[in-house]
């Protein structure tokens, strides 16, 4: 009896300081790697509920009860880069390649705009020829629609192609940093891709005027509460103005095809807490959680995300960027099911 009242206000103690913890956090936009840890390890749900709901409290705050769509349009898989945890690795020989054309990539924008979206994403491998020739594309699409915010995610390139790219009317880039330890780099990535070339990218990207995205999976292999913390820190310094996080999930193509996906509750906590840290972010719940959890893009709102990004790639094409299992689903990503985003939303009290 003695002891389970022992154990039981123990219990109630540790629940006050992780409960002031998120406090903290709040109103000091920082806290230590000890609370950190805490918030992101503690296996109380009710806790996390409490995170969830300050980092939605200051999401609202900011922005009103709003989630901001993006046009997703993955241009192409064609990539020079072998990452040991992406299906469209160079190495991939299962994969039929493609690239979207510049009449294809016209009309997704088409599509998104007539929908009312105003954000294009161009994401696709690494491959620096096309990126460059891509700039043409990027151009119409500014001079078409010259009030659209036109964003790219095309990997680590020359510095003149990212700045033609800037000029031809790119204004956001998103460059995941994958994680801020160069030894777990080094574990996900083939020798020759290093974490610091990846990091003067995102500096040369700011330096050009884009809006810069970082980001990371979690739960990737090997990764452990102090690598995230270190993510957590890094960008806490670099304050992106985008912040692309999402769990990772095993393709059966990779050399990763066995590890299990990471951890959707993981995931959120992130969230919430990268928005009690940097409150303006734009912070996408994204499609790699919804692809673990149906109701992924709900709860990351819930947990302090504010975007979310439909599909607009050509149906046709969407099985073939098979990033990771599952993907290529249909499911209320994808633009002919646009109406379905905006009624879940509804259903918690958001719109777009
Ligand atoms: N090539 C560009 C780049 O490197 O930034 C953009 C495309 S890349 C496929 C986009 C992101 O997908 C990566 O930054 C990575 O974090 C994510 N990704 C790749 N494989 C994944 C997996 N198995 N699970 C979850 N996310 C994955």
């Amino acid at each position: 009896m003695y002891e389970s009242l022992v154990n039981f206000v123990d219990y109630c103690n540790c629940i006050t300081i992780v409960a002031s913890r998120v406090n903290e956090l709040r109103e000091r936009r920082t806290l230590d790697d000890e609370g950190i840890r805490e918030l992101l390890e503690s296996d109380d749900e009710s806790l996390a509920e409490e995170l969830f709901r300050h980092a939605r409290e200051v999401a609202v705050g900011q922005f009103g009860p709003v989630v901001w769509l993006r046009a997703l349009i993955e241009w192409s898989n064609v990539c020079r880069n072998d990452c040991y945890y992406c299906g469209i690795r160079r190495s991939n020989r299962a994969l039929p390649r493609y690239s979207l054309t510049r009449d294809e990539i016209l009309s997704c924008c088409d599509q998104a705009w007539r929908l009312g979206l105003r954000t294009f994403v161009l994401q696709g491998g690494e491959n620096p020829p096309a990126a460059e020739k891509l700039a043409e594309t990027v151009a119409e699409m500014r001079a078409s629609w010259p009030e659209a915010a036109i964003s790219l995610s095309l990997g680590e390139l020359p510095g003149e192609t990212y700045a033609l790219l800037r000029r031809s009317g790119a204004n956001r880039y998103l460059l995941r940093h994958e994680t801020a330890k160069p030894a777990l780099y080094a574990r996900l990535h083939p020798a020759g891709m290093r974490l610091e070339n990846r990091l003067a990218c995102l500096h040369h990207l700011r330096a050009l005027g884009f809006k810069t995205g970082m980001g990371m999976m979690v739960g990737s292999p090997y990764q452990t509460t102090d690598d995230l913390i270190a993510d957590i820190r890094l960008m806490e310094e670099f304050r992106p103005e985008m912040i692309g996080l999402g769990p990772f999930i095993p393709q059966h193509d990779t050399p990763f095809r066995d590890i299990p996906a990471g951890s959707a509750s993981t995931t959120l906590r992130l969230y919430a807490i990268l928005r009690l840290m940097l409150p303006q972010a734009w912070i996408p719940a994204t499609t790699a959680l919804a692809t673990l959890r149906p109701d992924g893009r709900t709860a990351g709102i819930l947990a302090g995300a504010n975007v979310i990004m439909p599909n607009f790639t050509p149906a046709s094409r969407r099985s073939a960027y098979a990033l990771y299992e599952g993907k290529a689903r249909p499911g209320a990503e994808a633009a002919e099911t646009l109406n379905q985003l905006k009624q879940e939303l509804d259903t918690i009290g958001y719109h777009v």
